[in-house]
């Protein structure tokens, strides 16, 4: 399988060509994968914009998605999915008929923000990992949710393992890199970055170890952090640093996506794939 985050489809620069040459790419590799899934900010950004643009990227991803991926696909809400919660710069009242999670759960055709299957024998479960605080948000479950992963993970029988995506890490060691610690002399890590309820789900993965891999995005960086049995990835992003062409890298780390193999007794092998971004037709 293949895990693609943060693309954030937008018209403008590198991002159209560069998504289709790695769609283009990953289907004819010769280990193709079975699965993709894309782990959240599909889109530049619809969270702090006007229902024009929304309309501009809601159709754009459509047509990207559906002309060039013919690989079952399987998609998680980021924070940049969710339209107008930022109601003072979207123009939102709250009352549109598709604000909020409704916009990205219609972008990805999904009936509802969070959502399991099986394949291959593995269960896969996607989580929404953005949680409404205020104009912003925070990286969490509510406690609907977080009562739903609880008995999924009851159902699940115990052979079976489990990955987990969300958007937001559960874990991270990239967090530690990002940020400006240096100068209050505290290691900080913003609630908006990183699940602020990691306790509350490292603690129920203790309890479930057919739990064996959390996948996420969100911070544009690629790390691995091992903890009680689970590993959590952060992979990287498609969109490297934001498509800024001239620095496509974000931190340490390159423009890419995540290609894995998983296998029948829970382990798993993964491997971290660079791209370049392709360069304008028009240029
Ligand atoms: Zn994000």
């Amino acid at each position: 399988m293949a895990h693609l985050t943060d693309i954030h489809l937008q018209p403008e620069g590198v991002a159209v060509e560069s998504t289709i040459a790695t769609l283009k790419a990953l289907h004819e590799r010769s280990d193709r994968p079975d699965l993709i899934l894309t782990g959240g900010d599909a889109v530049m950004d619809v969270f702090a914009q006007k229902a024009e643009r929304a309309r501009t990227l809601k159709s754009l991803w459509r047509q990207v998605w559906s002309e060039n991926c013919k690989i079952p696909s399987r998609h998680c809400i980021g924070n940049h999915d969710v339209w107008g919660w930022n109601k003072s710069r979207s123009g939102c009242t709250g009352a549109e008929p598709d604000y909020g999670k409704k916009w990205a759960m219609e972008l990805f055709e999904i009936e509802k923000p969070y959502y399991a299957f099986t394949q291959g024998g593995w269960r896969f479960i996607g989580l929404d990992s953005t949680f409404s605080d205020g104009e912003g948000y925070k990286a969490r479950l509510d406690d609907e949710q977080f009562e739903w992963l609880q008995d999924e993970l009851k159902r699940t029988p115990a052979p079976t393992p489990v990955l987990i995506l969300s958007h937001m890490p559960i874990l991270s060691v990239c967090a530690y890199i990002d940020g400006n610690n240096e100068k209050t002399g505290h290691w900080a890590i913003p609630g908006d970055w990183v699940h602020i309820d990691a306790r509350r789900l490292v603690n129920l993965f203790h309890r479930h170890p057919n739990v064996k891999l959390c996948l996420s995005g969100h911070l544009h960086q690629y790390d691995r952090a091992d903890y009680d049995g689970v590993t959590y990835i952060c992979s990287g992003a498609v969109s490297g640093n934001w498509w800024n062409a001239q620095t496509p890298q974000y931190y340490q780390t390159q423009p890419g996506y995540l290609m894995l193999d998983l296998y029948d007794d829970g382990s798993f092998e993964s491997k971290y794939v660079r791209i370049s971004f392709a360069s304008r037709r028009d240029q």
